[in-house]
């Protein structure tokens, strides 16, 4: 679902996901770009512009053409902003530090845990009795650890991020509905268009498409019956 990345909503968030730099470059790509007009745009170095497209194309938020330069014997890449990809990047980024987080306040929230009053470590229970209850790294005591201040936290950043997640849920529905009104409306122009076309037509053409038509049926029934067959197989 192509989304536009002036939306405040969308720019905070990839901001956020992919950096300020790599969304400067997004952005300047949302008509396609060459590398030197990139730079004239971000007023960011050649260097740090390719390396930014290479981590843009990896994370499949865009794409390019290539052609070559006659003249000087090498390829001119021209840049495009996947803006279909750009929800599905955010959320899959977000629903992976929502797992994540869950693991966290999982572990957390199932043990008991000791810890060195000089910090040197924080282990569970079980593990802090194969220590006899002395830090391994200092030998100081171990002593029992309130986790209640993490697990707040864990949760905070749970809720928050969940609740983003919600954000870009909506979001996603209310663009898929647009995008639809849109299709429907083309297809409905193009229908038009299609019967007044039709009209024009002689009646000897329509007859040789229906044939061929036809012929093209039979085909791939014949396909999907060998399909069948190997299946059986
Ligand atoms: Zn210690």
């Amino acid at each position: 679902m192509p989304v536009k990345l002036s939306d405040s909503d969308v720019e905070s968030l990839l901001k956020e996901i992919i950096g300020t730099n790599a969304f400067l470059i997004l952005k300047a790509c949302e008509v396609g770009r060459t590398d030197e007009e990139i730079a004239k745009i971000t007023k960011l170095e050649i260097p740090v512009i390719r390396s930014l497209l290479n981590q843009l194309h990896t994370e499949g938020l865009i794409t390019y053409t290539r052609e070559k330069d006659e003249e000087h014997n090498w390829f001119k890449y021209t840049w495009y902003a996947r803006k279909d990809m750009i929800v599905d990047v955010i959320k899959h980024t977000i629903e992976e530090k929502i797992q994540d987080l869950e693991k966290e306040l999982d572990l957390e929230t199932s043990y008991m845990f000791f810890a060195c009053p000089n910090r040197c470590i924080k282990v569970p229970f079980e593990v802090a009795v194969e220590y006899d209850f002395k830090c391994p790294e200092c030998g100081g005591d171990l002593q029992p650890f309130d986790n209640s201040k993490i697990i707040r936290k864990i949760k905070h950043e749970l809720d928050a991020n969940r609740r983003l997640l919600r954000r870009i849920e909506k979001f996603e529905k209310m663009r898929e509905k647009e995008n639809k009104a849109k299709k429907r409306k083309t297809k409905k122009t193009k229908q038009e268009k299609t019967s007044v076309s039709s009209k024009k037509r002689t009646k000897k053409q329509s007859k040789t498409k229906t044939s061929s038509k036809s012929k093209k049926k039979a085909s791939s029934k014949t396909k999907t019956k060998t399909k069948k067959s190997k299946k059986k197989k």
